[in-house]
C-alpha cells in the first residue's frame, strides 16, 4: 500500500539521515531553528555558490516528521539552484498546509511521502521546520528575493 511505503519512507530517512552533520570552510552560512509546536531543532547548513546550492547538511533533534522532513528536503536542494529551490518550497507547503499535490513538472522526491501530514494540523511545523530554517539564509539571497517580491505582485 502506498501508505505503508510512505510511511517506511519516513522511518528510514528519520533513522538514516541524509546529510547529517555539519559543514565548515569559507562560504558555508549557517542557522539555527526551532519549531515551538513540538520542541523540534535543527541547524541548517549551507554553502551556496553562483545561485546554487553546492552542499548542504543539518544537525537536529525532534519527532520523526521533522528530521525525516530535514532529511528529505537537504536531498532535494543539493545541487539545484536557489531559484528551483524556491519552487520546491513553494510546493512542499502548498501540500503540507492545504493538501494540493504538486503540479507535474515538480518533482518533491520522498518528501512526497509527508503528504499525510496535512491531515495532522498541529504537525505542520513539524514537517515546514527545515524550510523555514532555509529560508532564513535564502532570503538573504537575490534570486530567493526577487522571486517573492514577483509572487507580492501578482
Ligand atoms: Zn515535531
Amino acid at each position: 500500500m502506498l501508505q505503508d511505503l510512505y510511511r517506511n519512507l519516513v522511518i528510514s530517512h528519520d533513522k538514516y539521515r541524509k546529510n547529517n552533520g555539519m559543514l565548515d570552510g569559507e562560504n558555508v552560512q549557517k542557522v539555527h531553528y526551532k519549531n515551538p509546536t513540538c520542541g523540534d531543532v535543527i541547524t541548517l547548513y549551507l554553502r551556496i555558490e553562483n545561485e546554487i546550492v553546492q552542499d548542504v547538511s543539518f544537525e537536529g533533534e525532534g519527532c520523526s516528521i521533522s528530521m525525516a522532513s530535514s532529511s528529505m528536503m537537504t536531498e532535494l536542494i543539493k545541487n539545484r539552484d536557489v531559484e528551483t529551490i524556491s519552487t520546491y518550497r513553494d510546493s512542499f507547503e502548498q501540500l503540507i498546509r492545504h493538501g494540493e499535490k504538486p503540479v507535474d513538472n515538480i518533482d518533491l522526491g520522498d518528501a512526497l511521502a509527508l503528504e499525510g501530514v496535512h491531515k495532522l494540523r498541529a504537525r505542520h511545523n513539524c514537517a515546514l521546520m527545515a524550510w523555514q530554517a532555509l529560508d532564513k539564509i535564502l532570503d538573504d539571497g537575490e534570486a530567493y528575493r526577487k522571486r517573492k517580491e514577483v509572487v507580492k505582485s501578482i
